[in-house]
Parts: structure tokens; sequence; C-alpha cells
């Protein structure tokens, strides 16, 4: 199953126990440019970003995900989605919340879009902060943080509210959890009659993958049906490691899917996004989703015209199994739009105009 994805190695001084120990992991998190120099050469730019946006948003990379950066390439794709750039600071268009979550929420981060489903930001923590995170203005956050009698206010909402059947963990990262406490909040959720299903968003598989181990994998089997998306974004981050994580998962009976964000310079190829679709689909991980990267704060870098997005999803087409090709949508306050027709509705000058499954019309700013 993990064969033909590169192994990673301890550096020295670390032993393979300890690399293989999720919490070790978190432990030795790179937290400032002095550790990652024990990973990378980091730039000039890297470093004063590293300085000036560290107070504005986490800097923190598991030292697993940190082994897979470039040592010398500052344009590296991995090294691009956790270390810091001055570019943050360049996008006066960025919202600190694109899809009015906060007007969502009918109790403390549940988000409540679609009648029948949730998102439910269990946990605020992550292994490792990307850049490009959707929820930066909370992951990291202390005021976000679900204290326990917040997690059961929220259980209660669920509980009252019997149109819910679908309740997506998500955060920040729910695996970052304890199993004692995954074990407590899932056993209170199977006890509510009317959820039919749990969902887990979750990239540790990509950033922490030894966070997926038999006793947890034992934990979510009793508590099925469990479906699971990760967030891989780049064939790099396919390694061995990563495999086992997800056929661990497999083995539990987890049905696996993917959701990346289309980024420019780390997947806005047609041959790094089909090497990424199809190295997912050998390890049995469902290409689901692409997202149209948000106008969110601080990423105008990352941004690509969904005309180009477009042009390469087409350009998959017929080149490799169907399945392989995730939907390329945008997410917006109305739900997720897929990008194509006859949701796509065109453009008008900078903004592109796509109609949502209940048939109001969203203007998305997305200069060409
Ligand atoms: S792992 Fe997910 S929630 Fe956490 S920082 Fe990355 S994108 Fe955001």
């Amino acid at each position: 199953m993990t064969s033909g994805f590169p192994k990673t190695s301890p550096p020295e001084g670390v032993t393979e126990a300890e690399w293989r120990d999720w919490r070790w992991q978190m432990r030795a998190r790179v937290r400032d440019a002095a550790a990652l120099e024990g990973f990378a050469d980091p730039v000039a730019d890297e470093r004063l970003a590293i300085e000036q946006l560290a107070q504005r948003f986490h800097f923190v990379i598991t030292p697993y995900y940190a082994a897979l950066m470039d040592p010398q390439d500052p344009d590296c794709p991995i090294r691009r989605q956790v270390v810091p750039r001055s570019a943050e600071l360049q996008d006066p268009a960025g919202l600190a919340d694109p899809l009015d979550e906060v007007a969502h929420s009918p109790v403390k981060n549940v988000i409540r879009v679609y009648p029948d489903r949730i998102a439910f930001c269990v946990n605020n923590e992550c292994a490792l902060y990307c850049r490009f995170c959707l929820r930066k203005r909370m992951v990291g956050e202390p005021g976000w943080a679900m204290k326990q009698r917040e997690l059961e206010t929220a259980l209660a909402w669920i509980r009252r509210t019997p149109e819910i059947r679908d309740v997506l963990l998500t955060g920040g990262d729910p695996l970052v959890f304890s199993d004692d406490k995954l074990a407590w909040l899932l056993g209170e959720l199977r006890s509510i009659p009317h959820v039919e299903i749990v969902r887990l968003g979750t990239r540790l598989p990509v950033t922490l993958p030894f966070r997926i181990t038999d006793d947890l994998c034992r934990l979510l089997e009793r508590h099925h049906p469990i479906w699971l998306n990760t967030h891989f974004n780049h064939p790099r981050e396919l390694t061995a490691e990563a495999a086992e994580a997800c056929d661990r998962l497999s083995r539990a009976g987890i049905p696996l899917g993917n959701q990346s964000v289309l980024m420019r310079g780390i997947n806005d190829d047609p041959d790094t996004m089909r090497a990424l679709c199809e190295g997912l689909v050998r390890m049995r991980v469902r290409p689901y989703y692409c997202y149209q990267a948000q106008l969110l704060e601080g990423t105008a870098h990352f941004r690509v015209p969904v005309e180009e997005g477009l042009a390469l999803f087409r350009s998959l087409r017929g080149r490799t199994s169907g399945f392989a090709i995730p939907q390329y949508v945008l997410d917006t306050p109305y739900g997720k739009v897929p990008l194509q027709h006859p949701f796509f509705r065109g453009r008008e000058g900078d903004d592109v105009i796509v109609e949502s499954f209940d048939g109001r019309l969203w203007r998305e700013p997305n200069p060409r």
C-alpha cells in the first residue's frame, strides 16, 4: 500500500520512535526562524514575514511536514503553504470571514448554511497553520476555543434541531483532540437519533500522519457511519507515512475524500494536479472537491482567475480516470457552487457571477 511513496527520515538526534510519535511531533513543532533553519535555509523575505506576521496568524509547523520542504527553494510548494511571506501583507481586498460564517452560526462555532447539515468547529487547534486557511480568524486564537460547556451548548442545539442529519466535525482539526475527548464527543453525537452521519474534516493525514494510530481507528470504527475528508494540495505530500495513515482509516471502513485548494504556484498546473489526483486514488482517497481560493485576507498571491481553473480541470477530462477529477467549486455564503455550466454564469469586469443551489446569484471579486 505504501510502496512507491517516499518515506521521511528523522533529523539527526531524533529516534525513529520519537519521529513516529504524534505527541512528540506536537511538542517539537517549529515556531520561529531559528527552528526553521533545522529544515530549510530561510530567505530574507521569509525571516521578515515570520517576524511581522507571526502575531497576526500563527507560525507553527510539525517537524514531519517541515521535512517535506525543499531546504533551498523558497518557492517550494510545501514551504509556501506554511512559511509566512510578505505578500500576505499586500491583499487589500481580502476579508477575515469571506463566507460570513459568524452570521450563519446559531450557537458558537456551529455553522449552518444548509437546512440538513452543519459544520461544527469543535476545536480551534491544528497541528500546523496553513497560510491560506479559511478560518485564519479563529484557528489558534484562544477566544475561539470551545470550552466544555460551549461544546455541550452546541450539542444541545443539535439535539433540539431535528433537521440536522449530517454533522461535520471540523475546526481547526478535530483529530488534535485526545482519544478520550473524541470518544466522548462521538458518543454524544451518536446518542442523537436524527444525526445519521458524522464527517471529520482533518488535515492530519497530511501534516501529522502519525496521529492516525490503531487506537484512533478502533475508536472511530465504533461510531460508524463516519466519513472523512482530508486536505492534500500537492503530490509531494503523498508520502509513505501519509499512505499508511490513509490505509489504516480505509481498513477501519471510513470512506476517504480529499478537498484541495487551487493555489497559484502550488497546484495550478495540469501536471501537478493530475499527479496529486492520481496519487490520491492510489491511496484510495477520492479527489472530492478542489476549491477556488477564497477572497480571504492575506492570500491574494495564491488566488487564480476562475477561467484558469476551468481550463485546468477541462484539460484533465479524458486524460485520467473520471473519478480522479475533483469537482471544482467556489464556496460562497449561499453554499458551494460547482464552477461549471450552468452554475458558472460568466464574468462581469473584475467579478465572476455564479448561481447557488437555490437559484441566488453570487458576485465574487476575481480580477483576471
Ligand atoms: S489544517 Fe485546515 S483548519 Fe488548520 S490551519 Fe490548515 S487549513 Fe486551516
